[in-house]
């Protein structure tokens, strides 16, 4: 499973406009890094988006692996999910979605939902702060850890 070409493209111009307006170089590494995170639907943690990137620059560190994530954070052009630890994973869809979890793998999908984004915030949550957006994440086993928790042992493809 993977983004389509010219929704990664237009998610790699987004980046171009957002370090002219900001005044930060986008330099090939950072391009890269983007772009492995840009074209994947698998929300990755920096570890795999090192392992990803790697063949296409032998030379980054995945300490900038890192920072380049978090400074893509910065501009808002991607997005976290998880605790802020270092398992926290990056997420370059830029439209309002929402996420299934399956609890076992912990693989992540994006989903849309018109009833969910008119989701009406309880007073209870507005009691903390300021409101900017609501996000919901639904839990479940995934289709491949539901088969394999079923039915006899057998060769599960990892998630594509
Ligand atoms: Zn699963
Ligand atoms: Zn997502």
């Amino acid at each position: 499973m993977v983004v389509p070409a010219d929704e990664v493209q237009q998610r790699v111009e987004k980046l171009a406009t957002a370090c002219r307006q900001v005044g930060v170089k986008l330099t090939h590494q950072r391009l890269e890094i983007f772009r492995e995170v840009a074209g994947s639907v698998d929300h990755p943690d920096a570890e795999t988006v090192f392992r990803g990137v790697r063949q296409r620059l032998p030379t980054v560190s995945l300490d900038t692996v890192y920072r380049t994530l978090w400074l893509l954070h910065d501009l808002g052009l991607v997005q976290t999910l998880g605790p802020r630890r270092e398992s926290v994973r990056f997420d370059a869809n830029p439209r309002r979605h929402h996420h299934y979890l399956c609890v076992r793998c912990g693989l992540t999908r994006d989903f849309e939902s018109a009833e969910l984004d008119a989701l009406a915030v309880p007073p209870a949550a507005c009691e903390f702060g300021s409101v900017l957006g609501t996000q919901v994440e639904v839990h479940g086993l995934c289709a491949c850890c539901a088969a394999a928790a079923d039915g006899p042992p057998r060769e599960v493809p990892p998630p594509a």
